[in-house]
């Protein structure tokens, strides 16, 4: 479950919740009980870490990659 950062308008504070992303822009109170939040945003970045995951998936599997079989790395 995907975790958004929020702001509290009121004692400016910053504080996490883990929550399903149908729910990410809904009301969120803050630890001191305040409504008045807003949602940031925050590294977590759903959209962006969907393309880089298949890189990372093939550096963990080594070899055969297309970069060093080209000649591009040397
Ligand atoms: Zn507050």
């Amino acid at each position: 479950m995907p975790r958004y950062e929020y702001r509290c308008r009121t004692c400016d504070d910053t504080f996490e919740l883990s929550r399903p992303m149908a729910e990410s822009s809904a009301p969120a109170a803050c630890p001191g009980g305040h409504d008045d939040t807003v949602k940031l945003l925050s590294a977590v970045a759903v959209g962006g870490s969907r393309s880089a995951a298949p890189a990372a998936a093939q550096g963990g599997g080594g070899g055969g990659g297309g970069c060093c079989g080209g000649g591009c790395c040397g």
